[in-house]
């Protein structure tokens, strides 16, 4: 239990004290006040108090202020010049009425807190496409229905991209023959281009995804054509995708850095969301593929893409290099931000960012957002248990530390 202390109060409060074994206070004051009416405030609430004549004066206990975690400040004396004027005393802490303790500050804090947040699983795809060793179809079609059986709404399947660039997703095929049925959850894959897009379209994909840079020199690395180009061959994309109502999302990558370039722009980002908006994507999501930003960083570029695009277009992807993954989700939530990507147990990385760590980890996200009240429909055990089994087939540890703390206690602290 925490001890009770006045850490200050006005002058003529100078003798407060308490005694063992006993929860009142104390409080010798030099003159004795008046009877008078006393204005306080309970945790924000207005309450007064009133004192009959002879409860308090110099030398007497003053009983009944202060009961259990009561937080007591009293602010005003009507009828009297001499009685105390300002006290406050709260187990643990205190401060006086001199000092202005917001009463909204948590408001603040957290007013914008949605009561629900879309979270796209990018694991299967952006986190699988990293791994050297070849992942086999089955066991990515089994992390596929883990993931959907935790209660994600999204889970990004696979890609189409030519199996030279990817060899890890050469089976999307396969992949997507074995979960097309799977009703109830979108399955988006990625298409780099038309060709990638009528062999999704014909595996029986019914949402799929396009990938941009907001770095010059990214995109001609990743996807070996400038931002232009890239944007020409998504309005392709885009076209088909309109003619057959499929749904198509795009990806904006090196939103605040970029290994060859540095700084990216934010006015840079906001052209190329602006154009994935256009062409008609539901969805734009934007990336920190090397993970640099920090909320430092990533509020002046939401802000300008907040300009062109309406924010529930717009989704977040953060890689947690730099640990800061956490800090700019929170960021890109007070600023109304709705949809969050991030991947089982941190899964991913860039094979074109050397030193980028993954993406921040799912489980991660969904115990920040259970701390904050945010649902999201995700049983985070079944997630940790998805987390595990494609930890377990890829030899590695957990790269979730929600995972890994809660793996290993048990107790009370496992239920926070
Ligand atoms: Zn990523």
């Amino acid at each position: 239990m925490l001890s009770r202390r006045v850490l200050s109060a006005s002058p003529r409060c100078r003798h407060l004290f308490s005694r063992p074994n006993d929860t009142n206070y104390y409080l010798t004051v030099d003159k004795p006040p008046a009877a008078g009416l006393f204005s306080g405030h309970d945790l924000g609430s207005p309450r007064r108090l009133l004192l009959s004549p002879g409860d308090m004066g110099a030398g007497e206990r003053i009983t009944g202020w202060l009961s259990g975690d009561t937080y007591l400040c009293c602010t005003q004396v009507e009828g009297t010049s001499d009685s105390i004027n300002a006290l406050v005393v709260q187990r643990g802490y205190c401060t006086n009425s001199n000092v202005k303790v917001p009463h909204d500050i948590e408001n603040n804090l957290l007013k914008n807190m949605p009561p629900h947040v879309t979270i796209v699983e990018v694991g299967p795809r952006d986190g699988l496409q990293n791994e050297k060793t070849i992942v086999p179809t089955s066991v990515k079609v089994e992390l596929i229905k883990m993931l959907i059986s935790s209660g994600l709404p999204v889970v990004e399947a696979t890609s189409f991209v030519s199996p030279k660039w990817v060899p890890q997703l050469a089976d999307a095929k396969d992949v997507m023959e074995a979960i097309r049925s799977i009703s109830g959850v979108r399955l988006p894959v990625l298409t780099p281009n038309l060709k990638g897009f009528e062999a999704a379209v014909a595996a029986g994909a019914k949402e799929v995804a396009v990938f941009a840079a907001a770095s010059e020199s990214f995109s001609k690395s990743n996807i070996n054509c400038s931002i232009e180009d890239s944007l020409t061959r998504y309005r392709e994309v885009a076209n088909e995708s309109k003619k057959l109502s499929i749904p198509f999302r795009g990806y904006v990558s090196c939103v605040v850095g970029c290994p060859i370039e540095g700084a990216v722009p934010p006015s840079k980002v906001a052209y190329v969301a602006k154009e994935l908006y256009e062409m008609g994507c539901y969805e734009i999501s934007l990336g920190d593929t090397i993970g640099v930003g920090t909320p430092g960083t990533v509020v002046p570029m939401l802000q300008s893409v907040l300009k062109v695009v309406p924010i529930d277009k717009l989704a977040v992807h953060f890689h947690d290099t730099y640990g800061q993954a956490l800090a700019n989700i929170l960021a890109s939530l007070q600023m109304g931000i709705r949809t969050i990507d991030s991947s089982v147990s941190g899964l991913g990385g860039c094979p074109y960012a050397k030193g980028a760590s993954g993406n921040v980890a799912t489980e991660d996200v969904v115990y920040m957002l259970n701390g904050l009240g945010v649902k999201t429909n995700v049983d985070l055990g079944k997630l940790m248990h998805a987390g595990d089994f494609i930890c377990k087939h890829l030899g590695r540890p957990l790269g979730s530390k929600t995972a890994t703390a809660l793996s290993k206690i048990k107790g009370p602290t496992c239920k926070l």
